[in-house]
Formats: C-alpha cells, sequence, structure tokens
C-alpha cells in the first residue's frame, strides 16, 4: 500500500500530497524553503503516535508545525516526508488553577491561553510578538519569550509536563502536576528548546501566574544606543527589575511615528521600562528607574493611563513587520535579527552593529528585549538587487560572530533551526555538540525527527536559503 494510503487509514481525509497544499507548508517567516511530501492533520496523540509509528518504520522524515511563524527554519522540511500540522490540536484541557497550572493542547495560540485566563485573574507570562498567531507547541519546541521575560522568564519556567510522542511512536510524560520534583533527570527541559528534533509534543501542563494589580510605563530617550545601554546595565545593577524592558532606536522611533503620529513617544534612542505590582510598588519602582536613568537620558517621560500604555506595546508588537514605511521599495529579511549578550556587553554589542551597518552599506534598526540582552537587528533591502541580498548574506554573519566573541548567543528566542545551524560548533565547541549528538542519538536513533536541523547533523545544511 502506497504511504499516502496508509496515512489516510490513521487520519481519513485530513492527509494531503496536492503539490499546492504542500507548497504552503515548505517555508516560515524564515528564507529557509524545503518541500514536504505529505501534510497530516492530526486531532489526537494516538493519531500523532500512529503516524510517527509508521515513519519510523519506513524511515520517512516526521517535521511538527505549529502556526509556522518560526524565524530560523525550524518548521520547515529540509529533507522531505511527513510534516505534522499541530494546529488543530488546540483545546484547553483544564485550568487547574488551585495548582496553579492549566493543562493544554499543543496548538493553542498563546493569546488565546491568556484571553482565557484573564477572567481568572491569571496570565502565562512568554509573551513574544508573534502572540496573537503562534502556538504554545512551537513556543515550547522553540524556548520561546518575549517583553516581559527580563522579570518573568522564558517558556522554559513555565512548562511543569509534557506528554511526548517519541521517535519510536512510544507516547510519555515529561512531569506531572507537582510544581516541583527532585526524581531523576529533567526530560521536561530536555524538551523545550529541541525544535522537534526529540519528540512530538501533543499536550503541555503549563504553570501560570496572578496578573499584577497595577504597572506603569517609563520612556526614557538618550543621545545614542549605546549611552541607553549603559542606562540599561545601570539599572540592573542597581537592582531595579523591571517587568519590560525594550530598546527601541532612533529609526524603530521614526517608523513607529510614520505609522502612527499620535503615539506619545519621545524622540531619540529610547528604553521603555515596564515595571508591575501594586499601586504604591509600582510608583516607587517608576520614579528610582527616571532618578538611576537621569545622568545618561536626555529626556524622561511617564506614559499616562492604561490605555496609552496598551498603544505604545501594541505599536511595539508590530515594529518588526513595519520597517518598510521607511522605505516601501525596501522588504525586512529576517536575518541575524535575534543576537543575544550578557547586560554588561550591550553598549558593546550596539556599537559593532553601528560599524557592521556602515561597512556594508545596510541600515540597522535595532530593537528589542534589552533588559535580557536580546537585540533584534532589521536589516532592510531591495530584494530584486543581488548585490544588496550578498551584502546582507555578509551583514548577518558578522552579527552572528559579534555576538559570540562577545559571550553571547547567536538566538535569544527564535531558535536555531536551519538558518543558523552554522553557528552551533562556533557557539558551543565540538565537546558540548558532540553530547547534543549523542542525546539526538539516543532519541532518535534513525533520525526521523526534523532532520537538518540545530546543527546535529555532521555536515549541518543551511536548508536551502
Ligand atoms: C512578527 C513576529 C514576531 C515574533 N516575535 C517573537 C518574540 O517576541 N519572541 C519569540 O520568542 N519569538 C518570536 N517570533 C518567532 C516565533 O513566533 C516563535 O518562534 C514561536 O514560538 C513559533 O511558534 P509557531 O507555533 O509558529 O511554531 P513553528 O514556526 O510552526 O515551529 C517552530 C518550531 O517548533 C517545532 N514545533 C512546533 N510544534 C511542535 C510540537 N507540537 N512538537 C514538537 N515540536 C514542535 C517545529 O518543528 C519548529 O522547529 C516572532 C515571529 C514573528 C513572525
Amino acid at each position: 500500500m502506497d504511504l499516502i494510503d496508509q496515512l489516510r487509514e490513521i487520519v481519513g481525509e485530513r492527509v494531503s500530497a496536492a503539490p499546492s497544499v504542500r507548497y504552503c507548508y515548505s517555508t516560515d517567516a524564515s528564507q529557509v524553503k524545503g518541500m514536504p511530501d505529505y501534510v497530516v492533520r492530526p486531532m489526537s496523540t494516538e493519531e500523532v503516535s500512529k503516524v510517527v509509528t509508521l515513519a519510523s518504520s519506513l524511515g520517512v522524515p516526521v517535521t511538527a508545525r505549529g502556526a509556522g511563524t518560526g524565524l530560523a527554519g525550524g518548521a520547515v522540511p529540509l529533507r522531505g516526508g511527513i510534516v505534522l500540522d499541530m494546529s488543530g490540536m488546540n483545546r484547553i484541557l483544564e485550568m487547574d488553577l488551585a495548582n496553579l497550572q492549566v493543562i493544554v493542547e499543543p496548538g493553542v495560540v498563546q493569546a488565546k491561553l491568556n484571553d482565557g485566563l484573564k477572567p481568572h485573574g491569571f496570565f502565562f507570562p512568554p509573551d513574544p510578538g508573534s502572540s496573537n498567531i503562534c502556538t504554545i507547541g512551537g513556543l515550547i519546541a522553540n524556548n520561546g519569550s518575549g517583553m516581559r521575560c527580563v522579570k518573568y522568564g522564558t517558556t522554559r519556567n513555565y512548562v511543569l509536563d509534557l506528554e511526548v510522542v517519541c521517535a519510536s511512536g512510544r507516547v510519555i510524560r515529561t512531569g506531572s502536576r507537582m510544581l516541583k520534583s527532585a526524581a531523576g533527570y529533567d526530560l521536561t527541559r530536555l524538551m523545550i528548546g529541541s525544535e522537534g528534533t526529540l519528540g512530538i509534543i501533543t499536550k503541555a501542563g503549563l504553570r501560570v501566574v496572578p496578573l499584577p494589580k497595577a504597572r506603569r510605563l517609563v520612556m526614557a530617550s538618550f543621545e545614542d544606543a549605546e549611552t541607553a545601554g549603559m542606562a540599561v546595565a545601570k539599572t540592573f545593577s542597581s537592582g531595579i527589575v523591571p517587568s519590560a524592558c525594550e530598546i527601541l532606536d532612533r529609526t524603530t522611533i521614526q517608523v513607529l511615528k510614520l505609522c502612527d503620529p499620535n503615539l506619545v513617544l519621545p524622540e531619540g534612542d529610547v528604553i521603555l521600562f515596564e515595571v508591575d505590582g501594586t499601586e504604591g510598588s509600582t510608583a516607587e519602582l517608576a520614579q528610582k528607574i527616571a532618578e538611576v536613568c537621569s545622568p545618561f537620558a536626555a529626556e524622561i517621560v511617564m506614559a499616562g493611563g492604561e490605555k496609552e500604555m496598551e498603544e505604545i506595546w501594541e505599536a511595539r508588537r508590530l515594529v518588526g513587520a513595519a520597517i518598510s514605511r521607511l522605505d516601501p521599495t525596501k522588504s525586512r529579511i529576517y536575518v541575524g535579527e535575534d543576537v543575544g549578550v550578557p547586560i554588561k556587553k550591550i553598549p558593546a554589542l550596539i556599537r559593532e552593529i553601528g560599524e557592521i551597518s556602515e561597512k556594508f552599506d545596510l541600515p540597522a534598526m535595532k530593537y528589542g528585549h534589552i533588559g535580557d540582552g536580546n537585540l533584534h537587528v532589521a536589516l532592510f533591502i531591495d530584494v530584486m538587487e543581488k548585490d544588496e541580498w550578498t551584502r546582507l548574506a555578509a551583514a548577518a554573519d558578522a552579527i552572528h560572530r559579534a555576538a559570540i566573541r562577545l559571550g553571547g548567543t547567536v538566538s535569544s528566542e527564535h531558535g536555531i533551526g536551519a538558518a543558523r545551524a552554522e553557528y552551533m560548533k562556533t557557539q558551543w565547541g565540538e565537546g558540548t555538540l558532540s553530547v547534543m549528538r549523542a542525546i539526538k542519538q539516543a532519541l532518535d536513533p534513525k533520525g526521523i525527527l526534523n532532520p537538518g536541523k540545530l546543527g546535529l547533523d555532521e555536515s549541518p545544511s543551511s536548508g536551502g536559503r
């Protein structure tokens, strides 16, 4: 029997080999491309397990996909085979708030989970810019995060338990409803950030936390981005932990004002500090931040009420895509976009990015989660100009290498996938990478789960960029 007929026996009509359908699954939000042979939309753990068991028996690659918002080609099937579209498994199964947790299927969209939690006074803190689209499964597989992780931590800090379909098709659980456990290897953490290379997540138990009662936003503007970086380092060394700490460089501010001239934002390179807690504690923290930043800042503005704050955060979420407002003939390409360095090294990273931008004659907008050392660099080019692509690749490479040299990482939250696989050896060294390869070999001896990712293959593919 053909593979498609065997898949049909498992999932009925929720399988397709039509070129038009396969094409839709051949990329994500990155530049990486790879065509699947089959697209399967499972609706239960049992279906996932049967599909993986079948694929394992035939040595066919299986790549899990959430919403396809990944920026590193993680969900792109580099070696063909089956794409498992997990977005149909999208139920919030249980709100166990007495145990401070929820049980969800992997296809639940991040914002939908928080919409469900809000009336109960709780939230799930990791909040990526893509929160209205990306799935919990994708967030766990990439260890995604966002603006609040400076205070609340990344997805890793909120996963208590996973149900996982292993490469053999066997279903295991990696945790329990316990908020803590000291029983053996931490397989939950091993799965987090594994980008679908060690197992397919079919259920997750997530820790949630009470919504803060109050929040405030302090906006400080600076003469240059380097000084802004110094003010952030000073804020942290003064013992202040904001609930968000974002940099919007002067180009980003310009873009935001082009999008919405009514936005209340200072000029220059700006840091947004949000603090949360009670009315009293937020007032005190906001005042302290203003005091610490004032020797560095050109201007410090306290945002007005909740509505004004929300408008500013919404604009911040959209800024990555809005850059073409500066020049409609150019498009933003997501490469070299997710570097991170220890907080103290931020001014040095900002300086180096400025030099790289000049050297390759490419404007670079800088924004992002500076509070945890994560800078998003937006390079934009005229996609019809071959030379601009060449300079773009060279600039992205230089940005990645600068981050590693400064003791940082080529990806703080978007993941490695195929787009950054070539840097794994430089960032980690052969010793650490060989341990990662041994884990992959032990859990997926036939190498069917998302092959070609994370630099785990001896000769990693760059994914047909
Ligand atoms: C405009 C924009 C803004 C963004 N902002 C942020 C941000 O602020 N912070 C951030 O962290 N990211 C951000 N991202 C990147 C992206 O949204 C995240 O990486 C997100 O976690 C991907 O989720 P997804 O559901 O789209 O996963 P996909 O892209 O579909 O997949 C991502 C990875 O997860 C694996 N995977 C998916 N589901 C499963 C599963 N059930 N089991 C095992 N593996 C699975 C895939 O194989 C792949 O390796 C942004 C992206 C865009 C386009």
